[in-house]
């Protein structure tokens, strides 16, 4: 509830922020979002799962993003273990970065980003590497230099051989070339690419999975604001390619379901909330029936926790 509540209190700033920019009904939606909420809990009232809410589904709900996140690491966790399982793929994490920009040429440096990406993936040797990928636009806001940095989180697929494949393999200073040529930019100093765990990739999924832009970020001020939602507005965020394509249009059609786990939590009340001006108020709280009972438990997790 706590995590609720405080992104609740975000989408209240946002509704100031983002007024100006959306029709009368979008607005209402924002201001609408997650003001109720129907949670089930275990015995312990300890274990607790959201079972149904009004969402507005925006892209700079606060709420909404957060949950859209924690679903969005679900799948790319489960597409990483199909294609280590189904495919004996191994995966890398890149992250390609350059100098920050202002303001007036975040727009522009996002599409030379989109560009530049898309000349370094038609590499011969990247093809010959590289099987797939998922990538996320992040962008990040300096204060101290009111300036923009955008960049690109990577898992990419390979050969389980690749590691050990002379003919595969591409060092770390060879991608710093590779995007330096593909960006047109010898300024560029860093490339950052390392083997991703398979006992231990939670903090790659997590910056796949999570929003573009922090709420901490985009929520500073209005000038800010403005810039964010101009910039990402109507752009794709999230992009999945080879293996990861037809991964990903596995699981949207459930028939990676199997990959899931089962809720353990053996759910038996159903409590709900209203929004106040600050805080939720539960206002009811019972014992569920036994077609609820059905319902609620001996269902698929499909959602995982982030780190933000
Ligand atoms: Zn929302």
């Amino acid at each position: 509830m706590e995590k609720y509540t405080q992104k609740k209190r975000k989408n209240q700033l946002l509704q100031t922020l983002i007024s100006k920019h959306v029709s009368k009904k979008t607005l209402e939606r924002v201001k609408d979002c997650n003001t109720f909420l129907f949670m089930v809990a275990d015995i312990t009232m300890e274990k607790t799962k959201l079972h149904r809410s009004n969402n507005c589904e925006h892209r700079f709900c606060p709420v909404c993003a957060w949950k859209k996140a924690r679903k969005n690491a679900m799948k790319i966790s489960i597409l990483m273990e199909y294609l280590k399982k189904e495919e004996q793929k191994e995966f890398l994490f890149l992250t390609l970065t350059a100098p920050n920009v202002p303001a007036g040429e975040l727009n522009d440096e996002i599409k030379h980003y989109n560009n530049s990406f898309k000349r370094m993936m038609q590499r011969k040797e990247v093809k010959t590497a590289v099987k797939g990928y998922v990538r996320k636009l992040e962008v990040t806001y300096n204060k101290d230099r009111d300036d923009y940095h955008p960049h690109f989180h990577v898992i990419l697929a390979a050969d389980k051989h690749y590691f050990n494949n002379k003919r595969q393999y591409i060092k770390r200073d060879r991608w710093l070339e590779l995007w330096q040529q593909s960006t047109k930019n010898p300024l560029i100093t860093q490339v950052d690419i390392r083997r991703v765990k398979h006992t231990d990739n939670k903090k790659e999924v997590s910056e796949i999975a999570k929003y573009s832009a922090k709420d901490s970020d985009y929520l500073q001020d209005e000038t800010v604001f403005d810039t964010f939602y101009k910039t990402l507005s109507g752009k794709r965020l999230i992009v999945y390619s080879g293996l990861f394509k037809d991964a990903s249009t596995l699981y949207e059609t459930k028939a990676l379901d199997h990959y899931k786990d089962m809720d353990p939590t053996y759910y038996i009340y159903q409590i709900f909330y209203h929004w106040g001006k600050t805080d939720y108020i539960e206002t009811e709280r019972k014992l569920m029936n036994q077609d609820m009972l059905k319902e609620i438990n001996q269902t698929l997790l499909d959602e995982t926790d982030i780190e933000e």
